[in-house]
């Protein structure tokens, strides 16, 4: 393929942009290349400016579930832009889409919108914190809740107590009140407990890993986590950014029937256009401004346009009763064929996958944790990445990432994926 004004578009972009990107993971650091510069995108395709066409893998990394540009969804955002981009007051969409999403998501009664998930996820914390009077939380090493400062701490390696900074212009100070824990590790999580008695405010987790590749709660990890939350009396935050009304229209808490205190949301829930939000029941909710002490707010939060296309997004989900049985179904067939062929190439991997979600690790061990997804051959993922790219299949540019499978993705695009892991080339 010819990606020459892809190549001149990054060189131009890298002298005004830092790194060339709006967001760092776009720029192929990790599989290296040329990033690709799209300029359409419709159904299961992308289009890049040198006019090559690509099988999508990522979907907005999440959001663009109906495929790209869904016609109904285009043809309500235009309505809307008719009436106005953003009044900066209350609208009668904002009541329309919370009501939709309290009477749909199991044990939700008020919804906060923000305009991304970092926001949703810094506030569930603030929130927590301010609910409980308490400092501390615990996250999970491998787990992404955006890039407020408080997130961006990397694990130490045993058990991990304090965390370390892991981006400059975090501070100690910040950092010493995330707890860190591995993945799947219940017994971490009840050390942490046990050496911060009356201190942690919540536990956050992506019920279903998406940001170390996919990674799927084991042993009733998620179950366990409810336990402990209540016998320590801190809250449980479901980060569902990525599995909200992407696994089940009630995300993974109606998935795995655990029930969370506070719920954050993104991708799905704003159908392409800038979106996050936060829920929990009403005695938790009830302690946000303007009604409560812990503040919070957004200029943009609730914008008309977004809350169309999320709304219309979800109400077409909804309209189509078999509309998870037919995508996970497609993410299936994905994950079994593409086992096959890796089989009779003798190459060894694993694929983990839940609902649409799913990522190929090159390892001989299940992946269940940070640390096992760290030890799978990412350099035989970065081949594998070039090799179907150049053949018109886009995957996420890096081996830590999830695929998202969207509705648009029809056997045609699925045989055609597999013709080309066919020819993959292993040496
Ligand atoms: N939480 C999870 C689970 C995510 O995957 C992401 C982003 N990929 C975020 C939070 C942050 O969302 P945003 O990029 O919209 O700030």
């Amino acid at each position: 393929m010819n990606y020459q004004r892809s190549s001149a578009l990054f060189d131009e972009a890298y002298k005004y942009i830092p790194g060339g990107v709006n967001s760092p993971v776009r720029a192929f650091k990790s599989v290296g290349g040329v990033p690709i510069f799209m300029k359409s995108a419709k159904g299961a395709y992308m289009t890049d400016v040198d006019d090559n066409q690509y099988i999508e893998y990522i979907n907005s990394w999440g959001p663009a579930i109906l495929g790209h540009t869904h016609p109904e969804v285009l043809e309500a955002i235009k309505k809307q832009a008719e009436k106005g981009f953003s009044y900066g007051t209350p609208t009668e969409l904002e009541t329309e889409i919370a009501k939709y999403i309290v009477e749909n998501v199991p044990n939700i009664d008020q919804i906060r919108m923000v305009s991304s998930g970092t926001e949703a996820c810094m506030s569930a914390i603030r929130l927590a914190r301010g609910f409980t009077g308490r400092d501390k939380f615990i996250k999970f090493e491998g787990c992404y809740h955006g890039h407020s400062d408080s997130f961006l701490i990397k694990a130490g390696s045993g058990m991990a107590t304090f965390g370390n900074p892991s981006s400059p212009g975090v501070t100690p100070g910040t950092a010493k009140d995330t707890l860190l824990a591995k993945y799947n590790n219940i017994e971490e999580v009840e050390d942490l407990f046990r050496h911060n008695q009356g201190e942690i405010a919540a536990i956050i987790v992506e019920p279903v890993a998406g940001n170390m590749g996919c990674v799927l709660p084991e042993n009733n990890f998620l179950q366990n986590l409810r336990k402990l939350c209540d016998e320590n009396g801190a809250l449980l935050i479901f980060d569902e950014v990525m599995t909200g009304f992407r696994l089940a229209f009630g995300g993974a808490q109606e998935l795995y029937n655990v029930k969370a205190d506070i719920v954050t949301f993104g991708k799905v829930i704003g159908g392409g256009l800038p979106v996050g939000a936060f829920a929990a029941r009403n005695e938790i909710m009830d302690h946000l401004a303007p009604k409560g002490a812990v503040y919070q707010a957004g200029t943009l939060s609730g914008n008309p346009l977004a809350m169309r296309a999320g709304l219309t997004t979800l109400q077409l989900i909804k309209s189509d009763e078999n509309f998870y049985q037919k995508l996970n179904k497609s993410t299936e067939t994905l994950d079994f064929e593409i086992g096959k062929i890796l089989n009779q190439k003798s190459i060894p991997h694993r694929i983990n996958r839940k609902g649409s979600m799913m990522s190929i690790f090159f390892h001989v061990n299940a992946v269940s944790n940070f640390d096992e997804a760290a030890n799978a051959n990412h350099a035989l993922f970065n081949n594998f990445f070039h090799q179907l790219l150049e053949k018109g299949i886009y995957l996420p540019p890096s081996g830590f990432e999830s695929w998202f499978i969207s509705a648009a993705i029809k056997e045609s695009e699925i045989d055609k994926t597999l013709e080309v892991i066919r020819k993959f080339e292993y040496s």
